[in-house]
Formats: structure tokens, C-alpha cells, sequence
């Protein structure tokens, strides 16, 4: 869509964002014109008439958020998942950019296909579709893509997400490229010689329920290997969905070494323990898999001291037809944007693991500077910035009904779930993409 930004009044927020030091905030009326904040006053102040005067009473305004980590699939599976769908639960979830994985059919590996996502996310208009590129050709494994190419169209993202790059010299030389042309390798770790088959974390649970298992081993192995990489290239690089507590200990300590990692966690692996599977629901099945409450504390602690830069969705919707499978046939992924936030609130601030604001940091202004995005996403709300918002009632609890989200797929692990924490409010260059929760388009 190619309509003009309007005009936008918000009033009665609090405005928590990236120079924050405190969680309260500075309560301030915002308005918003050609895309941008324009007026930035004391409540109650008088500001020029708007299209649109959204009521923020009560709610924290704070920059739109960024999740590094979503399967749209779209391109070639589109009973479970469109761009523009796709887009919707990410501005219903708050999300004003959204890191599209290469795993479509056909994958991200060529230009053609990163303009179309790109495009399609345009013609949504709900929310920055940034598509990621693959490492290798057809995430294959064997030969590079051509990093200069995919660059030159805008890629500054790259990863072969749903496997990981196997073979180490392939990714030596995929690190020297990324270190030349200064873009980031994003791995999905996971041995796959150690996880074939596997459905489940391996541990006490999966040996009780007779599943085979996906071992802590075969994440950590690729961590450290490619930690090593790093230290050996001079490379960055910056690590999906980590799911155990030695990845986030390897991390921690590559970063206290200097070297140039950065890494995210999704919401489930904070929150969800291997017993959820116990029923063997295949809606608890994801990839890695949900692992133990010693994991969970770990991931809590690394978000906390920051060794975890952001928090990642994963969002991976499959179409009824294809996750109410038997558990060993059903495909691994979970529905992520709609429930981000809130689980956020609800499992790190509540339980005064994590303050109000390096929440946000977590789920906004370090992961738009991870994807280059900090020129327009993740900014300070002050005048003159690039009008990408969120106004969050955080008072606000309210309990997760599949049938309420905005995505083709209904295969949220939270159903009944009461979170704390909802998005009033969206403002996506400069115009109100979702307003009092529901979408505008
Ligand atoms: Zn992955």
C-alpha cells in the first residue's frame, strides 16, 4: 500500500525507550506527522489538530519492537502463513520490523526472492519486512551464496536458519566473507549427526516417555566451534534461539574475551520446561526444543547481565493439517508475535528477574541495532525521529485464544495462558497500523 502517513495524536503516555534510567518513565503527548514525531510536549499541552487521536492512558509509549526471528512462509506455504498475515500478528504483537528466515520454497538464496519479500511486506504495509539471505545455496550446506549480491539489494542478515551450517571450513570462509563485506552470519546451532530423529529435549523426561532425544550437546558443540571461528576470523557473528545454559555460559565468555557475538532467545524456551510434553502434543514440539527449569534460569540470568542481547520470537506457524500430526511426523515451531510482550512482562518483570526497560531493549533497540535497522527502528521517541511506535498497556491482562490471532495458524503452545502486558497501540511509519488491538488494515 502506498497511502500518505496521517497526522497522529497520542496522549497520556509515559515514554520509556533507550535513554531511559528508570522504569517510570516521562509522561509526555506525542504527535506525529509525515511519518514522523513532530511534537513532543507535557501532557495536556495544546498540539495541532490530527487525523487520528489515539487514547494512551495509563500506557507506556516506547519504540516499535524488533524480533530478529520470524517464518513467514511465504513464499511456497501459504496455508500456514503470509507475509501480510504474518505482518499483522507482528503489529498486533507491537513489532514495527520483523527478520523474515530464508526457509520459504524457494529459499532467500537469490535476489529475486529477497525483493519479492521485501515487496510483499511493502504492499502489507503493517510492519518493516527485512528478508534475512541464506548462508548457502538452498540452505544446502555445500556452496556459498554470493554475499556481495544479496548485499547489494539490501541483506545485512544471513543464516541458513532451520539447519545449521555442518561443515566448519564452509563456515570459516563464510565468516571471512561476512568480516570483508561487514555483515552478520546468524547460526542456528545444532549438530544435525546428533539430533536425527529427535523430538524432544533429551533428558529425564524424553527417556520416561520412550521419545528419542535432541541432545544440550549438539546445540553447544556448534556454539563453541563457532565461537572459535570467530576468534580465529576476527568475524562477528550472532546466535539464534540458544536454548541451553552452556550455550549462554560459551557466550558469556566469548563476549568477556571481546570478541564480536551477539545472541537472542525466543519466549518459549524461557517460560516452558520438556515435561509440557508429556501429553505428546505435538504444539509443545519445536526446534530446539523446550529443555529444563535450569536452562530457563540460565537464559533469565543471560538476559539479565545482557550476555542475551534480545529477545527472538521464533514465530513458526503451521497449518492445522501439518502440527496435529502424530508427535514424531508433526513439524517443529511454535506462533511467537502475538504473545512476545506479554510473556516478557509476565516471565521476566514480574518475577523481577528483568527491569521494565531492559525488557524493551531486549525486544526493540538491541535487536534493530543487531539487524542494522537503528538508522529508523529502535530510536529514542523524541522529535524529529522516524514515527515507529508501540503504546503498551501494561496493567492490561488478558488470556491467549488461538482463534483470536491475526496469523493463518493457530499453533500457540499458550492457550489459557493470562498474561499481563497488552499493545493498545501501533504507529508504523507514521501511521496507526493497529489501534486499541486491532488492526487498522
Ligand atoms: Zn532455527
Amino acid at each position: 500500500m502506498t497511502d500518505r502517513p496521517s497526522s497522529i495524536v497520542v496522549r497520556g503516555a509515559r515514554i520509556v525507550d533507550s535513554t531511559s534510567t528508570d522504569d517510570a518513565g516521562r509522561p509526555a503527548d506525542l504527535r506525529v506527522e509525515d511519518g514522523r514525531i513532530s511534537h513532543c510536549v507535557e501532557p495536556g499541552s495544546p498540539l495541532p489538530e490530527a487525523d487520528t487521536n489515539l487514547d494512551a492512558a495509563g500506557c507506556i509509549v516506547t519504540s516499535g519492537l524488533v524480533d530478529l526471528h520470524v517464518h513467514l512462509r511465504e513464499p511456497g506455504r501459504e496455508e500456514s502463513e503470509t507475509i501480510e498475515s504474518g505482518s499483522r500478528a507482528a503489529a498486533r504483537g507491537g513489532f514495527t520490523a520483523v527478520v523474515a528466515m530464508p526457509n520459504t520454497e524457494p529459499p532467500h538464496d537469490s535476489r529475486v526472492v529477497v525483493e519479492f519479500v521485501r515487496e510483499q511486506g511493502r504492499r502489507a504495509g503493517l510492519c518493516e519486512v527485512v528478508p534475512s539471505g541464506c548462508i548457502t545455496i538452498g540452505r544446502a550446506g555445500e556452496h556459498l551464496v554470493t554475499f556481495a549480491e544479496l548485499r547489494d539489494v539490501g541483506v545485512r542478515l544471513f543464516t541458513d536458519d532451520g539447519s545449521g551450517v555442518q561443515d566448519p571450513q564452509l563456515m570459516r570462509r563464510a565468516l571471512e566473507y561476512a568480516r570483508d563485506l561487514d555483515i552478520t552470519l546468524a547460526q542456528h546451532c545444532e549438530v544435525a549427526s546428533l539430533t536425527r530423529g529427535a523430538v524432544m529435549h533429551e533428558g529425564a523426561c524424553c527417556s520416561r516417555l520412550g521419545l528419542p532425544g535432541w541432545p544440550a550437546v549438539a546445540e553447544e558443540l556448534m556454539v563453541h566451534r563457532d565461537i572459535e571461528l570467530c576468534r580465529l576470523t576476527g568475524a562477528g557473528m550472532h546466535f539464534l534461539h540458544l536454548s541451553t545454559a552452556r550455550s549462554v555460559e560459551l557466550v558469556r565468555a566469548a563476549k568477556a574475551d571481546g570478541l564480536k557475538v551477539t545472541a537472542e532467545a525466543a519466549p518459549h524456551h524461557f517460560t516452558l520446561t520438556d515435561e509440557a510434553l508429556g501429553g505428546f502434543d505435538p504444539v509443545f514440539k519445536v526446534n530446539p526444543p523446550l529443555r529444563t527449569p535450569a536452562d530457563i534460569a540460565a537464559l533469565r540470568a543471560g538476559l539479565a547481565d545482557g550476555t542475551i542481547d534480545a529477545i527472538a520470537t521464533d514465530h513458526a506457524p503451521h497449518a492445522p493439517r501439518l502440527k496435529e500430526q502424530p508427535l514424531d511426523e508433526a513439524p517443529p515451531g511454535m506462533l511467537g508475535l502475538e504473545t512476545a510482550l506479554g510473556l516478557a512482562l509476565t516471565h521476566l518483570v514480574d518475577t523481577g528477574s528483568m527491569s521494565l526497560r531492559a525488557v524493551l531493549g531486549a525486544l526493540s533497540w538491541r535487536p534493530a541495532r543487531i539487524a542494522r535497522l537503528d538508522d529508523r527502528q529502535g530510536r529514542p521517541v523524541a522529535v524529529g525521529e522516524p514515527a515507529n511506535l508501540v503504546v503498551v498497556d501494561p496493567a492490561a491482562t488478558w488470556t491467549v485464544r488461538p482463534d483470536e490471532t491475526a496469523s493463518r495458524s493457530r499453533n500457540t503452545p499458550y492457550v489459557g495462558h493470562t498474561l499481563r502486558g497488552r499493545v493498545r497501540h501501533t504507529i508504523f511509519e507514521g501511521r496507526a497500523v493497529v489501534v486499541d488491538g486491532t488492526a487498522t488494515r
